[in-house]
């Protein structure tokens, strides 16, 4: 079927949303034309400070927009325990069930020898840096209950336990191969109680 080209490339630009046939994309695309041109201009604007505005905090790794992030500045937050994620959307789940006032560490990714990614391709390094000379006590690990998850909370346990600090790992509430993000906030929350030595 032939569309104006401005309606074609915005058909192809929300096609590449994950999620987003087809379909929803051409319905996306004719909606977008419909809306008031200020709608338009701040959904624009939205999408560019998003991209543009948001970094990688340097401490831990969370995205952010200012750096440090404001976990990591703020005094009130206990500076013994560090909770270990796999991505950005990890910590949101976990500050939502308000039961922990640790920090966060973001590995953005999980150790994959399968898929070629090793302890160099994620945020582990700096983990390793934070905890030397530091007030942590726990190292909680929260990576995906998935075989990538579990390797890669072996691997962090077995780096960090020399050191003398306490590494334990999520409890198995979570079901096997589950994302924390999907996680409901009562499974999640016995999961962080129940929490095991590891
Ligand atoms: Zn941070």
């Amino acid at each position: 079927m032939y569309y104006p080209e401005p309606i074609a490339k915005l058909i192809e630009s929300y096609s590449k949303l994950p999620g987003i046939g087809q379909k929803t994309a051409i319905r996306l695309a004719f909606y977008t034309i419909g809306m008031d041109d200020e709608d338009v201009n701040l959904f624009a604007k939205n999408l560019l400070s998003a991209k543009r505005d948001l970094k990688f905090c340097s401490v831990c790794g969370n995205l952010t927009d200012q750096d440090p992030c404001s976990i990591c500045t703020d005094e009130n937050r206990d500076r013994s325990t560090i909770f270990v994620v796999e991505d950005s959307k990890d910590v949101l789940a976990i500050e939502k069930i308000r039961e922990y006032n640790g920090l966060y560490h973001v590995l953005q990714g999980t150790i994959s020898p399968m898929n070629g990614i090793s302890p160099d391709d994620i945020n582990v390094k700096s983990l390793i840096t934070r905890l030397i000379d530091s007030q942590v006590e726990e190292v909680i690990i929260a990576t995906n209950a998935t075989s990538e998850g579990e390797a890669t909370a072996i691997y962090l346990s077995r780096l960090i336990k020399p050191s003398g600090i306490k590494v334990t790992r999520l409890a198995r509430g979570l079901a096997v191969g589950s994302d924390i993000e999907y996680a409901d906030e009562v499974t999640l929350l016995k999961a962080v109680e129940n929490r095991k030595e590891i």
